[in-house]
């Protein structure tokens, strides 16, 4: 089985799909690899390494494409690209297949067989293929990094022979992955750490890594079967903001993370609320390619709003590229190698499988999730 690795498209994209240490991997289970040269030239890793761990390397991204059995990337395909892919072939990387739905009908039509990495499901058994938690639990490492960065004043308590300085306040809003790696985080960097979820299972997770819980009542929350927060209503929303407000006013850092799985990302901090805070302090609005939490929160940017300011980067884990490349480049191979047939060395798409039931998007020409296919 051939397996190619395009370099990625986007210019602003640091990581790669596949580490040279594990091109040796999948030799050693009989595929063929093919990458395109300066691959892993974001985070470091040369054309040589690819080469030396056994790949072959290619300059013709097109002639890369057309021959691959299976495609491996981070970032969704270019839609040009789909039809250079053989018709039957797999392609395996984020997809965002709630939102791009010309995407998803383009791959359709093509016959190309695709796995969403956010849709492997939150189980036992694929946490070690879990994508949108290894970038996440990153992403809230750079956030406390960025964070500290900007903000005028340090994180955690000093006391000199000149006075003692007190802790920073760090308020993370939305204690997933990304929120509880924050927390623990800005723990780490000596900061006075609070934290608000939705979700009520996660109280002890927050209070286990030494942060205070706040606590606001806004009804029945709950979570669904696959561990994710259930969209809040409108007068939810309301009430959280209300109870929120305090605690922002008088944090230095806040870090907002919350997200409902194949939503936008709900409204959290307004303009309003923003007035009320510290000069001076930071915001991290880390979901702004959902749409944000921060209200005035601009893509890319950093924003001042009455000398708070309001960062808005996206994809933070592009940030550690090593990291995150490492990490993703092992949810791949984990998923390879679950499904790896070692006899006829081929990666098998098992449709009575519950991971590939749940992340397989498009096979044999047809949409064949039932939550994207909705
Ligand atoms: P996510 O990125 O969808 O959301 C981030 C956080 O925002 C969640 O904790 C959510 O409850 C919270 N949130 C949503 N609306 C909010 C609001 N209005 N205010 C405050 N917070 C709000 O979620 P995630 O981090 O990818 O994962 C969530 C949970 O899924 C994890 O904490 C875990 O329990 C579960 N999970 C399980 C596995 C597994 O079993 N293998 C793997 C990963 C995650």
């Amino acid at each position: 089985m051939k397996i190619c690795i395009p370099k990625e498209s986007s210019h602003n994209e640091t990581r790669t799909a596949l580490i040279p240490e594990n091109v040796v991997k999948l030799i050693k289970h009989g595929a063929e690899v093919s990458v395109e040269s300066a691959v892993g030239s974001g985070c470091g890793y040369s054309d040589e390494e690819y080469s030396k761990s056994g790949a072959e390397i290619t300059h013709d991204r097109k002639a890369l494409l057309s021959s691959a059995d299976i495609v491996l990337r981070l970032r969704k395909p270019p839609a040009e690209e789909i039809s250079l892919m053989k018709k039957g072939a797999i392609h395996i990387s984020f997809l965002d297949p709630f939102n791009d739905y010309n995407l998803i009908a383009k791959l359709t039509e093509h016959g190309i067989s695709t796995i969403s990495m956010e849709m492997i499901p939150r189980t036992t058994r694929a946490q070690k293929m879990d994508a949108l938690s290894s970038q996440a639990n990153l992403a809230g490492y750079v956030a406390v990094i960025l964070a500290a960065d900007n903000l005028n004043r340090i994180l955690p308590m000093m006391t000199t022979a000149a006075g003692t300085i007190m802790p920073a306040k760090v308020f993370v809003i939305g204690a997933g992955v990304a929120g509880l790696q924050a927390i623990a985080t800005a723990k780490r960097l000596g900061a006075s750490v609070e934290a608000f979820d939705t979700r009520p299972a996660v109280a002890e997770q927050i209070q286990s890594l030494g942060a205070k819980c706040v606590k606001i009542d806004i009804g029945e929350t709950g979570e669904t079967k696959g561990g994710y927060a259930k969209a809040l209503t409108e007068a939810q929303l309301a009430k959280q903001r209300e109870g929120i407000q305090k605690v922002c006013s008088t944090s230095d850092i806040v870090i907002t993370t919350a997200q409902v799985f194949g939503k936008k990302a709900p409204v959290i901090i307004t303009a309003d609320m923003i007035r009320t805070m510290k000069k001076g302090s930071v915001i991290i609005d880390l979901p702004i390619e959902s749409g944000g939490n921060v209200e005035g929160s601009v893509i890319d940017h950093i924003t001042e709003k009455n000398g708070v300011k309001i960062i808005a980067f996206p994809n933070l884990a592009t940030r550690v590229p090593i990291a995150a490349s490492k990490v993703y480049s092992t949810n791949l191979i984990s998923l390879l190698e679950e499904f790896w047939n070692k006899e006829t060395k081929k990666f098998v798409l098992n449709l009575e499988d519950e991971i590939i039931r749940g992340c397989l998007i498009t096979h044999n020409g047809q949409i064949i999730n039932p939550a994207i296919k909705k």
